[in-house]
């Protein structure tokens, strides 16, 4: 595909059929989709198909993709080497209820990565990871309350529907509907890269305080980074509380670093919630930590928790490519450093036009927001989100699809290549004004 030099003219008069696909769609699915943050408006492009680093509408359009299904495509869409996993295991079913060797074989190897996890267990989503991780976080220490930082998002469970990230604050609902007040009162907040008020929060709480759980960076605001010092920071003040610490590494797990944002940034947490990347595109969620702790998780403990498809055989044997390939072509740390050539390159171009803009990132994920530097949610909430998905229609004319949302993060995966990052480069070019 060219780079098409396309003026922003609106959405582009090329998405007929999704239009009317959108038409039909949201008559049976609420807002035509089956996940908020795909709503783009007034319409979005219905998929076709997607390889390597391109996806494709039904119209034939076809766009450089840095959602990459938001996160877990780090090697691009339809890696040849995953795809056989799948395929192969596909040739010898794919749901048994029973154990599998491939899921000893990825948890050992998840295990020699993250000296956090002793122990997993395998699930199906990152929602259904963080559930779970804070119901064996409160069942160990048998407290009821936890900490969430402001703007972090650990997926669509009651318990963390406050002043979540991701689509809920897109969409200027960051509580939900739905969820009595009853169902919260044990989730307290507290502001990110925030030390003293972390600190106040844990001590005015520790007598019924089971774990803190954040996003070592925010990815669903952002992305936000951690401040020097800050999650170590985290780590002290928990530890002197008896307080548990659990990083959500959905996002940031084999993407900082094979060992996640805890060995990029050398802090060791009590758990670790892991999906996204680790399931190489097929539905997984994984929870792990300290033994003492994941040993009370049923049938070894008293802990509740099942799940029908829960390891099932092709998201494993899925990620079990992907960590292979990851290790093998030292995927994070080219990426990073591709990362920062993207971001270098993006703050080139703002500051020679003298916007007021500010390109943030770190490892493969980077974005331009609208306003100043953000340190926290606060901040996030200031930039300007109408700007943005201007920026982002004309960015889709372009052959450039960015997230829909300026709360959403950009994705670099394995398979751009230097050519599609030039591409673009001439697309912010072109569309930020
Ligand atoms: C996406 C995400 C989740 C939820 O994962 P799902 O698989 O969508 O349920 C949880 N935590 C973080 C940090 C995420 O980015």
């Amino acid at each position: 595909m060219g780079f098409k030099k396309l003026l922003f003219t609106g959405v582009s008069m090329t998405l007929k059929k999704s239009k009317r696909m959108f038409e039909k769609a949201k008559k049976l699915l609420p807002g035509g989709v089956s996940s908020p943050v795909r709503a783009i408006k007034p319409y979005p492009f219905y998929t076709e198909s997607a390889a390597g680093s391109r996806i494709r509408d039904v119209d034939g359009n076809e766009y450089i993709d840095y959602c990459l299904g938001y996160g877990p495509n780090i090697l691009g869409h339809a890696h040849p080497q995953v795809k056989k996993a799948i395929t192969d295991q596909l040739d010898k079913g794919w749901l048994y209820g029973t154990p599998t060797e491939l899921e000893f074989t990825l948890a050992e190897k998840i295990a020699g990565l993250y000296p956090s996890i002793d122990m997993l267990r395998f699930i199906s989503t990152g929602t259904e990871a963080t559930m779970s991780a804070l119901r064996a976080a409160r069942g160990f220490t048998g407290k009821d309350k936890f900490i969430k930082v402001e703007g972090g998002f650990h997926g669509a469970h009651d318990a963390v529907l406050v002043k979540a990230g991701s689509g809920a604050t897109t969409l200027g609902e960051p509580d939900s509907l739905g969820i009595p007040a009853d169902f919260t009162k044990h989730t307290l907040q507290t502001p990110f890269n925030d030390i003293e008020a972390m600190t106040g929060l844990i001590e005015s709480n520790s007598d019924d305080l089971a774990a803190v759980i954040m996003e070592p960076v925010m990815g669903n605001i952002g992305p936000v980074l951690p401040e020097d010092g800050y999650l170590k920071e985290v780590r002290e003040v928990t530890q002197e509380n008896d307080v548990l610490l659990i990083f959500d590494e959905v996002i940031t797990g084999f993407r900082l670093a094979m060992g996640g944002a805890q060995e990029y940034y050398g802090v060791t947490p009590d758990m670790t919630t892991l999906g996204k990347i680790v399931g190489g595109g097929m539905p997984i969620g994984i929870f792990g930590g300290r033994r003492d702790i994941i040993e009370m998780v049923a049938p070894s403990g008293a802990v509740y928790q099942a799940g029908t498809f829960s390891g099932n055989p092709a998201s494993v044997a899925a990620g079990i490519a992907v960590l292979d390939i990851l290790e093998k072509e030292k995927v994070p740390e080219k990426l990073n450093a591709r990362g920062d050539i993207m971001r270098s390159r993006l703050s080139e171009l703002v500051v020679d036009r003298g916007l007021d803009h500010t390109v943030s990132g770190v490892s493969s994920m980077f974005k331009i927001f609208f306003g100043d530097k953000p340190r926290d949610y606060q901040d996030v909430l200031k930039c300007d989100k109408t700007g943005y998905i201007e920026f982002f229609h004309r960015m889709l004319s372009n052959g450039v699809f960015v997230p829909p949302s300026q709360f959403e993060t950009n994705f670099l995966s394995f398979a751009h290549t230097d050519e599609d990052l030039e591409t673009t480069l001439q697309a912010y070019d072109v569309c930020l004004r």
